[in-house]
């Protein structure tokens, strides 16, 4: 999930050179040394749901590297133009072809060592019938027993689904902010 370096320049195509821009930035950029462009990177969003359905949540087995063959919250890099709420339901929609309606947001997790923050929001199944894309290999219900904790795909997920069960045991689901070092 690692970002790879900017190589060229976005408005010319020159190869370009990391180094700290004269204009008093503390940050070595990505800068043109023909045109001048600075080049900012920030931090991505991942946005995605905790959709439960009694005791059970919902997991995507994925079907795409990194990771292949390990079980996930549905979740991916959230799009221009939408909420992370929206990007939250499309990715959930997308991953596993779910009925839901959306609830709250759940976690926000800073992965600051990669350059993103997870937003996972909980979700309200309507159906238990899934029809998972193609970046899934199966969707389907587990419950915290039934999770298969060793095979999780990510640390926020992992995470995420503790919280989600410490909550459900309690009986009131807060919002958590976590940092994953
Ligand atoms: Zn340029």
């Amino acid at each position: 999930m690692l970002r790879s370096p900017i190589n060229h320049c976005k408005q010319c195509g020159a190869a370009v050179t990391y180094r700290v821009p004269d204009d008093g930035d503390t940050k070595k950029r990505a800068v043109c040394p023909a045109c001048h462009t600075i080049h900012y990177e920030n931090p991505l969003n991942v946005v995605g749901t905790v959709a439960h359905w009694g005791e059970q949540v919902l997991l995507c087995k994925r079907n795409i590297e990194p990771r292949y063959g390990k079980w996930t919250l549905p979740a991916g890099f959230m799009e221009l133009n939408e909420t992370t709420a929206e990007g939250a339901a499309r990715e959930t929609d997308e991953e596993a072809g779910a009925q839901f309606e959306m609830q709250g947001l759940f976690t926000l997790l800073n992965v600051a060592r990669v350059g993103q923050v997870h937003l996972f929001y909980r979700a309200r199944l309507l159906s238990d019938q899934f029809n998972p894309g193609s970046e899934t290999i199966e969707a389907r219900l587990f419950t915290e027993a039934d999770i298969p904790w060793d095979e999780i795909a990510f640390r926020t997920v992992k995470e995420t689904l503790e919280h989600y069960f410490a909550d459900r045991r309690r009986g009131d689901y807060g919002v958590h902010t976590i940092d994953i070092v």
